[in-house]
């Protein structure tokens, strides 16, 4: 399964589209997509960005130095594009999008059900949760069924795609990169080492928590039935 992450890819393939204005130069160039100014005629004089795959004026460029040198880099949610909608969440046809926020808040706010395994009640559209950790070499996933009946393959499928292909972004190979990736694109919490970000499938909801710090669990990935299904 295709995962993007927003607005990382949406400004990535923004700017794919705004490169093309540049023949070598551009007469009447792009703005820029982090702060909103004109770019550069020259492509050259422009600046590639540290934190994703486009380029930024120069100002832009230097800024985004001394914000890193301070720890103190502005997220992407920040930039101009994303701010005035410029770029959207694009869901890729049968993948997903990792989001900040929540487009589906009435699942939480719905009715609840406790399972057998916990008297914590959950949605009761909750099917179950991965739970994983990175022991400093490799991913532990366990997994925590919160519906009796049986789901079928095909909904099995689609739960087991969307969480390998997750593991397998390169934002995932151990703790240093996770960190980084959550304090750019993830949504803070009152904890500093917690976020949140959401995704839908097919037909799921997705919470992913994710922890950056060591020695606890790094993620909790809860999968929660769409309003197309019921549970039995
Ligand atoms: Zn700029």
């Amino acid at each position: 399964m295709r995962i993007e992450v927003f607005p990382k890819t949406a400004l990535e393939k923004k700017w794919a589209v705004d490169k093309t204005l540049f023949d070598p130069d551009a007469v009447h160039p792009p703005v820029c997509l982090r702060c909103g100014a004109s770019m550069h005629g020259r492509l050259a004089e422009n600046a590639l960005s540290r934190h994703c795959n486009a380029m930024i004026c120069s100002k832009c460029g230097t800024d985004e130095a001394m914000r890193d040198y301070g720890c103190a880099s502005l997220p992407l949610t920040g930039w101009y594009a994303v701010k005035q909608g410029l770029v959207q969440p694009d869901q890729p046809e049968g993948g997903a999008v990792l989001r900040q926020d929540c487009v589906f808040q009435h699942v939480f706010d719905g009715p609840k059900k406790t399972t057998p395994l916990s008297s914590w009640p959950v949605p009761e559209s909750k099917v179950l949760h991965l739970r994983a950790d990175y022991d400093g070499h490799k991913w532990w996933r366990t997994w925590h069924p919160c519906h009796d009946a049986p789901l079928g393959d095909d909904l099995c499928a689609e739960i087991n795609d969307f969480s390998d292909s997750l593991m397998k972004l390169p934002e995932f190979e151990n703790l240093e990169t996770l960190k980084f990736f959550c304090k750019e694109n993830a949504a803070p919490t009152s904890e500093r080492t917690e976020f949140n970000l959401y995704s839908e499938t097919n037909h799921f909801y997705v919470w992913l928590r994710l922890i950056s710090r060591a020695g606890d669990y790094n993620l909790y990935c809860s999968f929660y039935l769409n309003d197309q299904l019921k549970l039995d």
